[in-house]
């Protein structure tokens, strides 16, 4: 009986968890609602047009007015009320019935054109009664008013749409803050959850501990650091980590991201942040994790446009309200970037983010723990072997791994399987890193010839200068951006590069180059992103590393700091000169490198013949075979891994 009830409920319930969710902006739910409140109004408004002038007409016998006047004539009407062209008619029976006379005519005058006489309309009382006002004024001007209205409505719902953001401004000011429950089971992560990191975490314990049980070292008067930096590139696993601290310690979570402080309007920022701030404070212990702070927090007064004042004043709240805060509040700010050299020295200070905690890519043995934790719930065949895989990964962050995990998950269940293989799981490396393979895209004879020809002289290179990565696998399927590509994996995961590896790998790069001029007397738009790369390796190798000779130990590269129409501009601080003698560097570095690519190329023209065959032949080439070649044309292939590679 109730389920209509349940069910509107059910609906009212949805619209909520809609408009719970509209911090993403005042679009899509907000259309509905008003769209919703429209018809409403109109629902409304023609109920109740339509109940002031049905009442009128009551359920009485309506009767021309003809027939009326015969009656009037015999003399069996008592009296009749005219309430506008409407007439009640009531009978010496006691009956009643309705008629309508024709409008702007008096009652009479019609009576009397249906032959009524003057003595037989004496004998009944005629009143006339003015219409109820309401009636009368809706009766009347419902047909004005009501295309009136549905065009203001009309006009108020677009200008709503057009200045959307203006409104909005009316209504916010509070932070768009999205708060994480302690209690909620689901949504916690705990350190469990983020595998590696074992520093990051080691230093993050205390601060858990700290919001355990603050009374411990506030007796002992130490003070706590109110803020704290996770730094790290994309993907390392920053935000997580803040997540599983408040997990960890069972407070709450206020997450913004900084580009959320920075919209429209200058101030709403800095309001944005008092709004936090007070939140959190109510909620103490509380934790509040700045996302992205590099967006609010980059070196002051070093830019142009508009967008610096606000991000000014949102940071500048940022540093009042750490200050701010009293010893024992229990109030700690987390905040995470991958650009920590663009940051505000303020930022940077005592009292402030004092405490930095780095997170670097995963190393090998990380990797495999990463993806052990997000094998969860992933039913695995039985060759699968998570540390092949992380061998295969040097590079990968968290967030590459956790999509590789599950590309190899939706792979396998594409093609009906219910478990995932290990195959899987290496077909989807070579699609994160690279992008998805573009099997429709097919090449030419002679494209497929320069492609497996280009390919070729970067694994020739590769395989014989000294401090190159070893070939991995050659393939001229394309991927992604790619026409095809050489994979390379160290040696050994290093953190340090030193000079000759970053000459080596500029040659490498060039093989392609190289190769495609040396055979076929000609250039390709090919090679362009490999002179692109190995071109920013060698200005690298000149302006940050100090690797050059005639210019010696400096670093010569700006903070790139400062933003200019949204992009970031190097910051040039040396001398017309020097940026000449950069150059001069640049493009000796490059051409050594592509002298020593050419001589190795012209030397080894048989086993790059060999090479190329195989890959018209067959597409892709893995280790094994590779290496297979390699030996038959008299090269010891570089030394393996420790661990056996099975495919
Ligand atoms: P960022 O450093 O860019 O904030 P995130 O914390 O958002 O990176 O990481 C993105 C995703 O990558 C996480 O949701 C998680 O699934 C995965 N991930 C990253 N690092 C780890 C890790 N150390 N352990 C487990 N998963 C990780
Ligand atoms: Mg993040
Ligand atoms: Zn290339």
């Amino acid at each position: 009986m109730n389920s209509p009830n349940q069910k509107s409920s059910e609906k009212t319930k949805i619209i909520i968890k809609k408009t719970n969710k509209g911090d993403k902006g005042p679009e899509g739910n907000s259309i509905v609602s008003y769209i919703v409140s429209v018809l409403i109004m109109f629902i409304v408004l023609s109920a109740l047009y339509s109940f002031v002038s049905g009442k009128t007409e009551k359920k009485a016998e309506n009767i021309p007015i003809s027939e009326l006047a015969a009656d009037i004539k015999s003399g069996v009407v008592k009296n009749i009320i005219v309430k506008g062209d409407v007439l009640l008619v009531e009978y010496t029976s006691g009956d009643e019935k309705t008629s309508k006379k024709e409008t702007d005519v008096a009652l009479s005058q019609t009576l009397v054109n249906y032959s009524v006489t003057k003595e037989q309309l004496a004998l009944i009382s005629i009143n006339i009664k003015e219409e109820s006002s309401l009636s009368y004024w809706l009766m009347n001007l419902a047909p004005i008013i009501f295309p009136i209205l549905f065009i203001f409505v009309f006009i108020w719902f677009i200008s709503r749409q057009v200045k959307g953001a203006g409104i909005q401004a009316l209504t916010f000011g509070q932070s768009k803050a999205r708060m994480i429950d302690p209690n909620d089971k689901n949504s916690r992560v705990t350190f469990k959850d983020v595998a590696g990191c074992k520093e990051a975490k080691e230093e993050l314990a205390e601060i858990v501990d700290f919001l355990r049980n603050p009374k411990k070292f506030l007796d002992i008067g130490a003070r706590i650091p109110k803020g704290i930096l996770l730094m790290g590139p994309p993907g390392s696993g920053k935000t997580l980590l803040a997540r599983a601290v408040s997990g960890e310690a069972g407070v709450a979570f206020f997450s913004i991201s900084g580009s959320e402080f920075v919209e429209m309007f200058v101030g709403v920022g800095a309001s944005r942040v008092r709004d936090l701030f007070l939140l959190a404070k109510k909620n103490a212990p509380a934790i509040i994790f700045v996302d992205e702070i590099d967006a609010v927090g980059r070196i002051r007064g070093a830019g142009l446009g508009g967008g610096n004042d606000e991000r000014e004043q949102t940071l500048n709240q940022i540093l009042v309200e750490m200050d701010g805060f009293e010893p024992n509040e229990k109030v700690i700010v987390m905040a995470a970037t991958n650009r920590p050299d663009v940051l505000d020295p303020a930022l940077l200070r005592p009292g402030r983010f004092d405490r930095r905690v780095t997170l670097d890519l995963p190393d090998r043995k990380d990797r495999e723990d990463i993806l052990i934790v997000h094998s969860k719930e992933k039913p695995f065949a039985e060759d699968v072997n998570l540390k092949v895989i992380a061998e295969r990964t040097p590079g990968f962050s968290g967030a590459d791994l956790y999509s590789l995990m599950n590309e190899g998950a939706i792979l396998a269940a594409r093609e009906n399987r219910t478990t995932v293989a290990q195959y899987d799981l290496i077909r989807s490396i070579e699609k994160v890193m690279l992008g998805p393979e573009r099997k429709s895209h097919i090449l030419s004879k002679k494209e497929k010839e320069i492609t497996a020809y280009h390919e070729a002289g970067h694994a020739v290179l590769a395989s014989l200068l000294p401090y190159a990565d070893p070939v991995h696998k050659i393939s001229i399927i394309a991927r992604g951006h790619a026409a095809g590509y050489v994979l390379k994996l160290p040696l050994e995961d290093s953190r340090m590069q030193s000079k000759k590896e970053f000459l080596d790998d500029i040659a490498v790069s060039l093989g392609g180059y190289v190769t495609e001029k040396l055979l076929f007397d000609d250039l390709t738009t090919g090679p362009s992103n490999d002179l692109q790369v190995s071109t920013a390796l060698a200005r690298d190798m000149v302006t940050k590393y100090g690797m050059s000779d005639v210019l010696g130990p400096v670093a010569l590269e700006g903070q790139g700091g400062k933003v200019l129409f949204g992009r970031g501009v190097e910051e040039k601080e040396f001398s017309q000169k020097v940026a000449a003698d950069i150059d001069s560097e640049v493009s000796r570095i490059m051409r050594e490198a592509h002298e020593k690519a050419k001589k190795v190329i012209t030397e080894n023209r048989s086993l790059l013949d060999a090479i190329a065959k195989r890959l018209i032949e067959k597409e892709t080439i893995e280790r094994m075979e590779f290496e297979t070649i390699l030996v038959a044309h008299g090269i010891t292939p570089k030394q393996k891994l420790d661990i056996e590679h099975q495919v």
